[in-house]
């Protein structure tokens, strides 16, 4: 198989091009290093069935492939709200762009979507049929919509083109390659924790999320990009926690003197997030293997090993 992953030099996507090369696939990463990096597909860069294009999806491009893994968007807060045209462009005129060329090549097209598409719900946990709470004005919505419209895009392809398609909802998803400076709450706490510096939550920590470890999230896309249901499918770990309760488990594995700071909740700030996976585990038989105990200590040993190079660098450049 020739395979495109979109944003591939993200957190998620290197995790998936590791699994698709080891499957032994062509690859071509499509990537304008927005939030990804070269260092995270360093070790394919000389595979003869490896490519990298320093591409923005914003621009049409002309490729054979015979699979799309859509996933380039960036999907930090911090980062998609420092442009958030930016953001509406990527998620619309991009994702045209990478069904247009779907439909021209006849690959099976994977959209990587999210649980922002429920926005603030008001069922819970959230289930697929279910359409969301989701405000179109507000500082999430060039995700929150742009994701939607992403989704009505594919949909629309679908049923007018007959493009091939798969759409995953991926839930708050965590482990090693987060950025640094990402502003997700699973990277903030470690990093503060590992710097010993107070661990920020937002509100009272009250607002609950899932955080599914990056291994499982990509079985879960392998899967379905090869099975045959087209979904929506809910992608993500159903353990609920407080983010009070997420502070917690970071300060205990990491350092327990650590300590707490409240600061304001952001606008817009979903107050409670779960997935129901009954889809994924009839349709795929997936569901999470790894807990958050564990997936937490090897994000950390990630982390703790970066920043210690970091550390080394720095020391030897004086
Ligand atoms: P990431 O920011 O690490 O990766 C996104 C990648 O897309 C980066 O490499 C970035 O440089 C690239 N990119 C952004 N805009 C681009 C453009 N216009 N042209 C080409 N490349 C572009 O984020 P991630 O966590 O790996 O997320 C990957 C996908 O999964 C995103 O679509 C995101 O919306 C979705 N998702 C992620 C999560 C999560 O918790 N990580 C949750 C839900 C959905
Ligand atoms: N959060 C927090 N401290 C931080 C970063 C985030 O308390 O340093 C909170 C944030 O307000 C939200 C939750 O953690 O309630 C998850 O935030 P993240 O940005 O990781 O993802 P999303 O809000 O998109 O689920």
């Amino acid at each position: 198989m020739r395979i495109l992953v979109t944003g591939g030099a993200g957190f998620i996507g290197s995790h998936l091009i590791d699994r698709l090369m080891a499957d032994g696939n062509e690859v071509i990463c499509l990537d304008n290093f927005y939030t990804g990096h070269k260092g995270n597909i360093l070790k394919w860069l000389e595979h003869p069935y490896f490519e990298l294009i320093r591409h923005d999806i914003t621009e049409p491009i002309r490729l054979e492939i015979d699979q799309i893994y859509h996933l380039a968007c960036p999907a930090s807060p911090v980062h998609y709200q420092y442009n958030p045209v930016k953001t509406v462009k990527t998620n619309v005129i991009g994702t045209l762009n990478m069904l247009g060329l779907a439909k021209r090549v006849k690959a099976r097209f994977l959209l990587a979507s999210t649980s922002e598409v429920y926005g603030d719900p008001e069922v819970h946990p959230q289930v697929e049929e279910y359409w969301g709470n989701v405000n179109p004005i507000g500082i999430r919505s060039c995700y929150d919509e742009g994701k939607r419209i992403a989704e009505t895009l594919t949909f629309d392809y679908h049923r007018q083109n007959d493009v091939d398609i798969r759409v995953a909802r991926i839930f708050n998803t965590y482990g090693p390659r987060m950025l640094e400076n990402d502003g997700r709450v699973v990277s903030n706490l470690v990093v503060q924790a590992l710097r010993d510096i107070p661990l920020t939550v937002y509100g009272d920590g009250s607002q609950t999320r899932s955080f599914c470890y990056v291994s499982d999230l990509v079985e879960g896309l392998m899967r379905l990009m090869s099975g045959d249901h087209i979904g929506p499918v809910n992608l993500g770990n159903p353990d609920e926690y407080t983010i009070l309760e997420l502070a917690n488990s970071v300060q205990k594995l990491v350092n327990p003197k650590v300590e707490i700071k409240f600061q304001s909740l952001p606008q817009d700030d979903p107050r409670r997030r779960r997935p129901d996976i009954t889809r994924a585990k009839t349709w795929l038989n997936w569901q999470p293997t790894v807990a958050l105990q564990e997936g937490l200590k090897l994000t950390v040993e990630d982390f703790r090993s970066r920043i210690n190079r970091n550390q080394q660098s720095l020391v030897i450049g004086h």
